[in-house]
């Protein structure tokens, strides 16, 4: 794909010409299932970009199995990638226009899309533990500038701590001669690890508090000890990098330590007393999270629909088009059913995060888990509906049921989705 060809507008212009448009509807004294008008133009102002930039370039850049700077780039050209992109799509106050971002870029491909959203990881990292300054300093660091686009990532995952996140063999002992923390271990399945500008890594402080005794830190841009191991091959979402990182007498700042060194051991000696941890605040970070994965997975479901559908209708056997049989035509209304379901539990969640509700249910994990398990099945229902055609590289709902299947494995695999589900429904501490 050439650099420089598209006439897209950017993303300024598509939201000056959303408040031209006709005066949005006061929203805020009663119920609608309405978008705002400028939901819709950044709506249709990220499909044209997936449609004619990613999809495109999807089967491209999935069979290269590499980061497709060109395509971060023109994102960044356009305004879709970066700090001011991602605080634009916060800022709605309704909390919707992130799950639609996300819903049409991973419509154009996932693995594209990975690419380009996998920072907002990074990100959300710093946004949960870090002070005003800094992430005034990295976040925009994260990203780079529209000439030169950087990724971050969030390294959390270790090669023995994966669902029990609370296991984490990372250790980050603290110099306070030099005021700098040191960090060793290995960071296992990194989205952009090894090639980000900044990774945030989480590490153990105090292994004896297990989950209590971890801290988020930021290794700044070309820290010695940090090293990529293996570039990971995988079955799915190809053109987003993922690898392991190793952590060796990593150094860094002590200021690099989210949320600072006072916080941390108020923190710490709060659980060394045996203080009960604010269960629900720590649930609270990742129900808000849950729903925008969940609406990637929407996207790519979404997309294969609506290839199935076409097919279904151009497909002729036995002198009709296949769609006249029921067999096909209920599986397509069953696709379209679930994958407006799955939407509507995605929208739900991401309002309540935003509005600040209460997860009493942890809606934002339902989200995620329905979403992702719709992605699965509707892929495979599609590639069904294709026949051989659909088991083919040929057609793209083979590569988008490969894409669809990380959705039940990442961001909380589908069992410990439903452990979160059926803890917070019961009160009881199932296992
Ligand atoms: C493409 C990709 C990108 C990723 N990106 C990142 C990233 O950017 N940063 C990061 O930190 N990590 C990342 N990960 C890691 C990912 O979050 C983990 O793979 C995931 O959390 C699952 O952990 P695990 O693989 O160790 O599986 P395990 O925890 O070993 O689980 C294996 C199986 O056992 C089940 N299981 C485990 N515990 C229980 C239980 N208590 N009850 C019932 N079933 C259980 C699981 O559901 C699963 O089916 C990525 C992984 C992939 C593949």
């Amino acid at each position: 794909m050439e650099e420089g060809t598209t006439t897209l507008p950017t993303r300024e212009e598509a939201v000056a010409a959303a408040e031209e448009a006709a005066a949005t509807p006061d929203q805020a004294g009663g119920f609608t299932m309405d978008l705002t008008d400028e939901q819709k133009e950044i709506r249709d102002w990220v499909h044209g970009f997936a449609e004619k930039v990613v999809r495109p370039a999807a089967a491209e850049w999935d069979e290269r199995e590499e980061t497709p700077w060109p395509i971060i780039q023109e994102a960044a050209k356009i305004g879709l990638y970066g700090f001011e992109a991602i605080a634009q799509f916060w800022a709605d106050p309704t909390g919707l226009t992130l799950p639609i971002v996300n819903e049409e870029l991973f419509w154009g491909d996932a693995g594209i899309g990975m690419s380009i959203m996998g920072t907002t990881l990074a990100v959300a990292g710093i946004f949960a533990s870090g002070t005003p300054e800094q992430m005034a300093e990295w976040v925009p660091q994260c990203y780079g500038t529209a000439d030169d686009p950087k990724v971050g990532a969030f390294c959390v995952s270790e090669p023995d701590a994966g669902s029990d996140v609370s296991s984490l063999r990372t250790r980050a002992k603290y110099d306070e001669a030099k005021d700098e923390w040191v960090l060793n271990g290995q960071k296992a399945w990194a989205t952009n690890g090894g090639i980000a500008n900044v990774h945030v890594v989480v590490a153990s402080v105090d292994p004896e508090l297990g989950a209590r005794g971890q801290a988020a830190f930021v290794i700044p841009p070309g820290t010695k000890g940090l090293e990529m191991g293996t570039k990971l091959k995988k079955h799915g979402l190809r053109a987003s990098h993922t690898a392991d990182v190793f952590l060796d007498d990593c150094r860094i700042p002590g200021s690099c330590l989210l949320g600072g060194k006072e916080k941390l051991d108020e923190r710490l000696a709060r659980a060394r007393e045996g203080t009960r941890a604010k269960r629900q605040a720590a649930m609270q970070t990742f129900e808000v999270s849950r729903p925008t994965v969940g609406a990637q997975a929407i996207g790519i479901a979404r997309a294969a629909y609506e290839y199935a559908l076409d097919y279904a209708k151009e497909r002729v056997q036995f002198g009709r088009p296949i769609i006249e049989n029921q067999a096909i035509a209920f599986a397509l209304a069953d696709m379209k059913l679930e994958i407006d379901a799955a939407r509507l539990l995605v929208w739900r969640a991401s309002w309540m995060g935003r509005t600040g509700r209460e997860f009493t249910s942890a809606e934002g994990s339902m989200s995620k888990l329905k979403a992702g398990e719709v992605a699965v099945w509707a892929t495979e229902r599609a590639i069904q509906i294709l026949g051989g055609n659909g088991y083919t590289r040929e057609y793209p709902v083979e590569r988008m049921h490969r894409d669809a299947k990380i959705y039940t494995i990442f961001e909380g695999t589908s069992e410990i989705q439903r452990l979160v589900i059926a803890r917070a429904i019961s009160g009881v501490h199932i296992r």
